[in-house]
């Protein structure tokens, strides 16, 4: 029956990644301006050189908006540096960044101005929100950092760890089984899966350094089982833990 779950869960993921990559194809900028050989955004506008308030060429001031090529990568889109190393990455500055490129390129901004402005800022918008949620969470980052590398996640790969898999199920089951009698049991394994995942991030980080893809890739496997538990953990907690 778990194992039924945790093939379910695998397959979703699956989809999730082709889902997002077929987004990716259909995000190609309206390019109506010439200019093809895009530039990192300067931060002033290339119209009326006056500053501009986000990572994206979106100006309020004399309202210009242009397309970035679609396979800009998601750093470079939000200006978050890769170095020293690409996985740790500053939270508050990514989400800050997002904000104001959300701001900057929000279709309802846009809406009263020309079709082609809209349909650049409806683009640019899905770009910013794609970008976010690929390094917004550690999973997700390290997930997208497979795929820059050209180590992607592909369908036919698969966890080879089979006594990994086993703990991962029998963890599910006990959580899945526990009644609130049981709290015991279940904190045991929240707390022991918590510190898992806190030294799967380390390890994923430090390979990263590395550039040990391959190792990345394994541990990506374990980071989303690991996380599969977590889920079954607060949703026993929303069942139980209710006062
Ligand atoms: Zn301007």
């Amino acid at each position: 029956m778990s194992f039924i779950r945790t093939l379910n869960f695998s397959v979703q993921l699956t989809n999730k990644r082709t889902h997002t990559r077929s987004l990716n194809g259909l995000l190609r900028p309206a390019r109506w301006n010439s200019n093809t050989s895009f530039k990192p955004p300067t931060r002033s506008c290339r119209s009326c050189f006056k500053p501009l308030p986000s990572t994206l060429p979106a100006c309020p001031s004399c309202w210009s908006i242009y397309a970035v090529p679609s396979n800009i990568s998601h750093y470079q889109l939000l200006e978050i540096p890769e170095k020293p190393n690409p996985f740790s990455i500053d939270l508050s500055t990514l989400k800050q960044r997002f904000r104001k490129a959300q701001v900057a390129c929000h279709p309802d901004a846009w809406a009263s101005k020309d079709q082609k402005y809209l349909s650049v800022a409806q683009t640019l918008s899905s770009q910013v929100n794609a970008a976010y949620h690929a390094l917004s969470d550690p999973l997700h980052r390290a997930t997208y950092l497979l795929e820059l590398n050209g180590h992607p996640i592909e369908e036919a790969d698969k966890m080879e760890d089979i006594e990994f898999i086993g703990d991962v199920m029998h963890d599910i089951d006990t959580i899945q089984e526990a009644g609130k009698e049981e709290e015991a049991e279940v904190r045991e394994v929240t707390d022991r899966n918590d510190n898992f995942i806190q030294q799967v991030l380390k390890d994923i980080e430090e390979r990263i350094a590395q550039n040990d893809w391959e190792t990345v890739k394994d541990l990506v496997f374990k980071l989303r089982m690991a996380r599969r538990v977590q889920d079954f953990s607060k949703d026993w907690a929303e069942k139980y833990d209710r006062r």
